[in-house]
């Protein structure tokens, strides 16, 4: 479908985007933002909130089992994080390579964890890896109310003189 502001196809896509822990004691909030803005996608949900097990094991669910997991729990109920839902063309696959490859070791340069990481289990930023994770995890973390649908200032207003 298209979208009322941009027209384009596909600019209604939408994807997680969390600051973890380490992120927002390290004051990256406001780094983390830019970059998305920045980029071209519009913001339509954000909140802060620490994270209980229950939420992080769904969010997880696929690493249960995976020998890191509790370390995992510990990094990501260790203090609060800031959770946002962006919109825009191709945002999932995008988001991706902003974010850059999970072990920062191998994360290029110009990417967040290539920029401000260096260890996997500190990694600064989580996004979702496909349109149905994305799917999967926005109804996760957001309730429907609180995702808001808005046009830019720059769109033709007929009700202005
Ligand atoms: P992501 O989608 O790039 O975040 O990577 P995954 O979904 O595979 O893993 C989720 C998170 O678990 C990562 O972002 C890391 O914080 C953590 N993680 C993944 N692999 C490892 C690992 O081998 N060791 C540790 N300590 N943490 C890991
Ligand atoms: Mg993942």
């Amino acid at each position: 479908h298209r979208s009322k502001s941009t027209g384009l196809p596909g600019a209604k896509e939408r994807t997680l985007v969390a600051v973890k822990p380490d992120g927002v004691q390290r004051r990256l909030v406001g780094q983390v933002i830019q970059r998305f803005e920045q980029r071209g996608f519009k913001l339509v949900g954000l909140k802060m909130l620490q994270v209980s097990e229950d939420l992080l094991s769904e969010h997880y669910c696929q690493l249960r089992q995976k020998p890191f997991y509790p370390n995992l729990v510990h990094y990501m109920t260790s203090g609060p994080v800031v959770v946002m839902v962006w919109e825009g063309h191709n945002v999932v696959q995008t988001s991706r390579t902003m974010v850059g490859h999970t072990n920062p070791t191998e994360a290029q340069a110009g990417t967040i964890r290539g920029d401000f990481s260096v260890h996997v289990s500190r990694n600064v930023v989580h996004a979702s890896d496909s349109l149905e994770g994305a799917q999967r995890e926005i109804q996760l973390w957001f309730q429907a109310k609180d995702l808001l649908d808005w046009d830019c200032c720059d769109q033709a207003s007929t009700s202005e003189v």
